[in-house]
C-alpha cells in the first residue's frame, strides 16, 4: 500500500504514531495527482503549496498533541464550494477568474481541524448534469474505464477518490450528485438529510434541494467526514439546530432485526440486468446478516424527474440571476451598454446545459405558467414527501439501486439531456423529500465497472443507514477494490 491509498482512520493511526507525516502523505498524493491527472481530469485547480503549508502545520499540531481525526488529512473540495484566496470557478466560464474572499462553512469547519487542501475538483458546470461532461473545464474520466463518465455532477470529487488522488472529497447533492458518481466509482458517498450540513459558501443551484456531503474511501471515512462537517451554522438559515451525533459510535456492525423497505416502483422490468443482480446479492447478503426486508411503495416515484426538473430549473433560474458581468466573474468585452453588457456577459459565460435550465426554469415560473408549473410542482414535491413519511412508518431504511445502469460512455448522451435527466430517477426522490441517503459499493458489472446500492434513511436517520452500510461493507469485499489506473 502507497500512503495515497490509505483510508482517514488508517492515515490518521500512522500520522500519530508518527509512523508518517502530513508532509510525507501530501506529497505522495501530490505525486499521485501529477502521475494520473492527465489520464482522469479530477480537478480544475491543484494547490501543491497551500498543501504543503497546510501539512507542515498539522505536523506542528500533531507534534504538540493536539491531533484531531482529520489533522494532517490531504483533502479536496468540488469546485463550488468557495475557498478564501482560491480560484473557483463552478466548472463554468463565468467564474473563471473567481477569488473568494471568504470560505464555506464546511470547509472552514474541515480546515479547523487541521485538514489539508489539495485542491478544486472537477463538476458538472454549477452542478446541473450526471456525467461531469459540461465543465468549461474539460471533462473528467471514470478510473474504472477511462472511455466512461465517472457520473456527475460531483465528478471529479468521486475519480479523484477512485484513482486515489485524495483521501476523501467533499461534493454537492441536489439530485443525485454524490451518490450517483460514488456508484460509479466505487466509492462511499453520503447525501445528508437537508438541513443537516451549512451550505453557506457553497455556490447554490437549487437552493431548497442543495446539500453538502461526503465521498470517501469507506464507511468510516464517511461517518468521520460527515460529524466533522454536520451541525447549525447561523449564516445558514435552512441549517438546524440539532445535536451531531457520533456518528462513528454508530457502526456497531450489527443490523439484527433491522427492517428495510424495498419499493416496488425501483424495482423495474428494464433495470439492467447487472443492477439487477448486484442488488439481488445485497438483499442476500442483508438476510445473512439478519436483516429483514418488506415491499413498499413510493405512488408518486413516475412523477419525481418532472417535479425536479421545474423546482430545481425555477430555482437555478432565480440564483442565477446574480452572474450578470457586475457583481461575479465574468464580463463581455464587446458590449455597449449595460443590457447589451449583461446579456453578452451570460451569453459568453454560460454553457448550453446551464442555458437550457436558465430558460426551463424561468418560463416555468412566469405569470401564466407559474400555477400550471411551479405549483404544481410544489404540491406534486409534498406528495412525494408523504410517500416516504408513510413508507418510513413500517420500515429503519430503504434499499434501491442508486443508478439504473453502470457508468455510461464519454459522449453517449451528450446529445439526448432528456435520458439523462431520466437516469436520476432514483435519487431525485430523495432530494425533493429532504431525507438521507448514501451509496455503497455492492459489486461490479460483467465489464468492470463499480455499481453502488443507495440506502435510503429517515430524515436525520444517517446513524442507521451509515450502521446498515458498515455491516455491509464488513461482509463483503467491494470496497476493497482498486481501480486499474
Ligand atoms: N443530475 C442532476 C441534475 O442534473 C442532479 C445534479 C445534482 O445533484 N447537482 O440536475
Amino acid at each position: 500500500m502507497e500512503l495515497f491509498d490509505f483510508t482517514i482512520h488508517e492515515l490518521h493511526e500512522k500520522l500519530i504514531t508518527k509512523e508518517v507525516s502530513s508532509v510525507e502523505a501530501t506529497r505522495s498524493i501530490l505525486a499521485r495527482i501529477e502521475a494520473v491527472e492527465p489520464r482522469v481530469g479530477s480537478f480544475i485547480t491543484i494547490t501543491p503549496e497551500q498543501a504543503l503549508a497546510d501539512a507542515e502545520a498539522a505536523d506542528r499540531r500533531i507534534a504538540a498533541g493536539e491531533a484531531d481525526c482529520l489533522t494532517g488529512i490531504p483533502l479536496a473540495l468540488k469546485d463550488i464550494f468557495l475557498t478564501e484566496g482560491i480560484r473557483t470557478t463552478c466548472a463554468s466560464r463565468i467564474l473563471h477568474n473567481f477569488i473568494p474572499p471568504y470560505s464555506a462553512t464546511s470547509w472552514e469547519k474541515l480546515r479547523e481541524r487541521g485538514a489539508v487542501l489539495l485542491g478544486k475538483l472537477n463538476q458538472d458546470e454549477f452542478a446541473m448534469g450526471s456525467s461531469s461532461e459540461s465543465s468549461a473545464f474539460g471533462i473528467t474520466r471514470n478510473p474504472w474505464d477511462t472511455t466512461r463518465i465517472p457520473g456527475g455532477s460531483s465528478g471529479g470529487s468521486a475519480a479523484a477518490i477512485a484513482a486515489r488522488q485524495a483521501t476523501a472529497t467533499l461534493g454537492t447533492d441536489t439530485g443525485g450528485s454524490i451518490r450517483q458518481p460514488s456508484s460509479h466509482c466505487g466509492c462511499v458517498g453520503l447525501k445528508p438529510t437537508y438541513g443537516r450540513v451549512s451550505r453557506y459558501g457553497v455556490i447554490a443551484f437549487a437552493s431548497s434541494l442543495d446539500q453538502v456531503g461526503p465521498l470517501t474511501r469507506d464507511v468510516t471515512d464517511c461517518a468521520v467526514m460527515l460529524g466533522a462537517v454536520a451541525g447549525y451554522d447561523p449564516k445558514d438559515s435552512t441549517s438546524i439546530n440539532a445535536p451531531v451525533p457520533d456518528y462513528r459510535a454508530a457502526l456497531t456492525g450489527d443490523v439484527r432485526g433491522l427492517t428495510i423497505g424495498l419499493p416496488s416502483e425501483y424495482f423495474i422490468a428494464g433495470l439492467d440486468p447487472d443492477v439487477q443482480k448486484v442488488m439481488d446479492e445485497a438483499i442476500a447478503t442483508y438476510r445473512g446478516l439478519g436483516a429483514e426486508f418488506v415491499e413498499i411503495s413510493l405512488p408518486h416515484t413516475d412523477y419525481a424527474v418532472a417535479t425536479y426538473y421545474l423546482i430545481a430549473t425555477a430555482e437555478a433560474s432565480s440564483n442565477l440571476a446574480r452572474y450578470d458581468g457586475v457583481r461575479f466573474g465574468h464580463r463581455s468585452e464587446q458590449a455597449e451598454g449595460l443590457i447589451d453588457m449583461m446579456t453578452k456577459s451570460r451569453s459568453e459565460g454560460f454553457g448550453m446545459e446551464v442555458k437550457r435550465r436558465i430558460m426551463l426554469g424561468t418560463y416555468a415560473l412566469s405569470s401564466g405558467y407559474y400555477d400550471a408549473y411551479y405549483v404544481k410542482a410544489q404540491k406534486v414535491r409534498t406528495l412525494i414527501m408523504r410517500d416516504f413519511i408513510q413508507a418510513f412508518e413500517g420500515v429503519d431504511a430503504i434499499l434501491t439501486p442508486v443508478a439504473p445502469t453502470p457508468a455510461f460512455k464519454i459522449g453517449e448522451m451528450v446529445n439526448d439531456p432528456l435520458q439523462m435527466y431520466l437516469s436520476d430517477i432514483f435519487t431525485i426522490p430523495v432530494n425533493l423529500a429532504g431525507t438521507c441517503a448514501l451509496s455503497v459499493p455492492a459489486g461490479f458489472s460483467a465489464d468492470g465497472l463499480p455499481i453502488g446500492l443507495q440506502l435510503i434513511g429517515k430524515p436525520f436517520g444517517e446513524e442507521t443507514i451509515l450502521r446498515a452500510a458498515h455491516a455491509f461493507e464488513r461482509a463483503t469485499v467491494w470496497h476493497t477494490k482498486k481501480a486499474p489506473l
